[in-house]
């Protein structure tokens, strides 16, 4: 045994059919491990009954298949959402949510643990950023769900803790395994990335993943009131990342879709409103909007509902197709915006069962 053991869970099919080669195995084995590892997805070794009992040992001694301590379950009682905590290998936090909707669950995904980009109106970034996640650890947390809760997994969101686009290797190789049809095979059409507008890599999913579906959070209309609030609008200037939006969609023929969280008194006014319809390309005329969702200590607020209809109103005479995000699992911080890298008292926590973790 050597501490060197590849996870076989951030392996492609390709990978794995090289690993497997490797250990002088014929090809049709590769189909075989790949199916055990992401479409039946056992986590041991001896459960692949169909590979010969020396195989699974050869594949002990080189890989491991590591799966991350669920630490906490919370459930909402308002909407059904439910928000796990898991410890990662290295002791590191994350939390991943699992929403139900009625055609089957959207899971939410963290990309890195904990993020640097700052923005005001958010709690993943108040620890910092600790590091990126494997793409194997971004795995984990969709076959994690998929296999705890009731329902099938339809949807993917990349828009947990952390800034996508900032692990973009890791999350084309998330995307590739996730979407491959021999393994759980979720269409790309069903995944989302959100970014908060890393210029330069936007035109790199374009070309390497084109299919998915990109979300850019916007949040502001102009340059100066961006600044105030998301400190990566100083690396990558609005007027740069509209063009990369105009181009993406130009290169992959789709649209990018703009978030827009709502905080009272800050980018909800009519002006804003005008603005943001001005801003946004030909090709890309949709927003979502977020009525902020409250984290602690930060003194933002969403507007009242009757200002948030206001708003699309306001936008939707302009040309602009406007959806409104339902704020599920706020009363279990497990909204946009409420995810952290939790402290070390969570490590006591009890989960849904009574069981107390360390
Ligand atoms: N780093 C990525 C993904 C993060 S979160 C990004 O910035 O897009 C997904 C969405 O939730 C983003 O649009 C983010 O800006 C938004 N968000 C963050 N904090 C929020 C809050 N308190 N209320 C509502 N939306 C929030």
């Amino acid at each position: 045994m050597t501490g060197t053991r590849a996870p076989l869970r951030g392996m492609t099919y390709d990978e794995t059919a090289a690993a497997l080669a490797d250990l002088g195995e014929k090809p049709f084995r590769a189909a075989q491990v790949f199916d055990w590892v992401h479409a039946k997805r056992v986590t041991d070794f001896d459960s692949m009954t169909n590979l010969p009992k020396t195989l699974r040992a050869h594949l002990a001694e080189t890989h491991t298949i590591a799966v991350p301590e669920i630490l906490r379950t919370e459930r909402s009682k308002a909407d059904g959402t439910a928000k796990y905590l898991f410890r990662l290998s290295d002791g590191e936090c994350i939390e991943s949510v699992c929403m139900p909707y009625r055609f089957g669950n959207t899971v939410c995904v963290s990309s890195q643990a904990g993020c640097a980009m700052g923005c005001a109106f958010c709690a993943s970034c108040a620890d910092g950023l600790k590091r990126n996640l494997t793409a194997d650890e971004m795995l984990s947390q969709v076959y994690a769900l998929a296999d705890a809760e009731e329902g099938n997994v339809t949807h993917v969101v990349v828009m947990g803790m952390g800034e996508p686009l900032q692990n973009t290797d890791n999350l084309i190789r998330f995307v590739t395994i996730l979407s491959d049809e021999r393994g759980m095979h979720l269409g790309r059409r069903h995944i989302t990335v959100s970014t908060c507008g890393i210029v330069p890599q936007i035109a790199r999913i374009a070309r390497e993943i084109p299919q998915i579906n990109l979300a850019v959070s916007l949040h502001a209309a102009t340059q100066e009131k961006r600044e105030t609030i998301m400190p990566v609008a100083r690396m990558y200037p609005l007027p740069e990342l509209m063009d990369a939006c105009a181009a993406y969609g130009r290169q992959t023929g789709r649209q990018v879709t703009f978030e827009y969280a709502l905080i009272r008194g800050v980018n909800d006014s009519d002006e804003d409103a005008a603005n943001l319809a001005a801003l946004l390309p030909d090709i890309s005329r949709t927003v979502n909007l977020i009525p902020v969702n409250p984290v602690r200590g930060n003194g933002f607020t969403g507007p009242e509902r009757t200002d948030v209809l206001k708003f699309k109103k306001n936008l939707e005479k302009m040309g602009i197709h406007v959806t409104i995000r339902r704020e599920l699992g706020r009363d279990i911080n497990g909204a946009c915006g409420q995810l952290v890298r939790r402290h070390r008292e969570d490590f006591f926590a009890e989960d849904l069962f009574g069981n107390r973790h360390r």
